[in-house]
């Protein structure tokens, strides 16, 4: 077993503060998931995977034609094996690819991309998967080799779902390939609207959790270009629609017995996070460097709460 034990991972102080809602941390690239580790937080609530692929070059259907799918499904492997180590038995939650077209069409092979007006609105997230299965089942193919090695700490998390159409399309995916929905754990992001006003047929799908892609979520309710400098004034993840759509959604979750999370940047914002645990979210996840504040200000909302409900 080539495990590191945990405890040895995590700093004994400052002393982490026990909190009812778990706080987790996002991890970008496998190289910070010592990092990640050492700061005490409960698990990986994002792990993206784009990092892993993009550096390699080449889009994955030039990689998979010169180097075959065997190397394509190890280096995915071993990136999240590296995170999944870190954090044993810790929680890993691992994002399928969702990289939009314009990144794609940087890489070696890229002029077989589409070359689209809106890649934010586009062919990317779910989309792109469930459009080409045959090369989605290789992404699958590395949990479930991953799920062999032992790893039943990682998590399989679907980005830009939008009903429940698509979600049962992806359990299809992954019966395909081998892994039982029913005994792994996995869910969905929250990332539109219509994720958001649907969750309540997204709950009836078997999904495990529900996490706010914050990032995307506000673009797609206000309509504003998440990376256009000229309205990044206007960029608000805490415009109170946004809130509505979370906090019905938490509610609507809580009903169905659906866990709901938060991975978007905006779970590193204090107000966010006084919003969320008031509303009764079951976890927040935020940057590494973030995570030892967001640990002490859930604590703060928690204590208030306790106060405010016996005064
Ligand atoms: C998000 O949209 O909030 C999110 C976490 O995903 P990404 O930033 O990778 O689109
Ligand atoms: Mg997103």
């Amino acid at each position: 077993d080539e495990r590191e034990p945990v405890e040895e991972v995590r700093p004994q102080s400052p002393v982490k503060p026990m909190t009812a809602t778990e706080v987790k941390v996002n991890v970008s690239i496998p190289e910070a998931a010592s990092r990640a580790a050492a700061t005490g937080a409960d698990g990986v609530g994002l792990l993206r995977i784009e990092h892993m692929i993009l550096s390699l070059g080449q889009t994955p259907a030039k990689y998979i034609e010169e180097n075959g799918v065997d190397a394509y499904v190890t280096e995915i492997v071993e990136g999240v094996r590296t995170v999944a180590d870190e954090f044993y038995p810790r929680p890993v939650r691992v994002r399928t690819l969702d990289a939009p077209t314009d990144e794609f069409r940087q890489l070696e092979g890229g002029e077989d991309e589409p070359d689209e007006h809106n890649p934010m609105l586009g062919y990317r997230g779910v989309r792109r998967s469930l459009d080409r299965p045959d090369v989605f089942a290789h992404e699958l193919e590395a949990f479930r080799r991953l799920y062999g090695m032992g790893y039943d700490n990682v998590e399989i998390m679907f980005p830009l779902v939008n009903d429940a159409e698509d979600v049962h399309a992806l359990k299809n995916c992954m019966e395909e390939v081998g892994i039982d929905p029913g005994k792994r754990r996995w869910g969905v992001m929250i990332e539109t609207p219509a994720a958001a006003l649907g969750v309540a047929d997204l709950a009836e799908t078997g999904i495990d959790f529900a996490s706010f892609g914050t990032n995307d979520l506000t673009q797609y309710t206000l309509a504003i270009d998440r990376n256009n400098e000229r309205v990044a004034d206007r960029f608000d993840e805490l415009h109170p629609s946004v809130l509505r759509l979370i906090g019905d959604v938490i509610e609507t979750c809580r009903e169905e017995g659906v866990e709901t999370s938060i991975c978007g940047q905006a779970g590193s914002r204090p107000e966010m996070v006084d919003f969320l645990v008031e509303e009764g979210v079951s976890s927040i996840s935020a940057n590494i460097d973030a995570v030892r504040d967001v640990q002490h200000e859930v604590k703060r909302v928690e204590q208030k709460l306790v106060l405010d409900s016996i005064r």
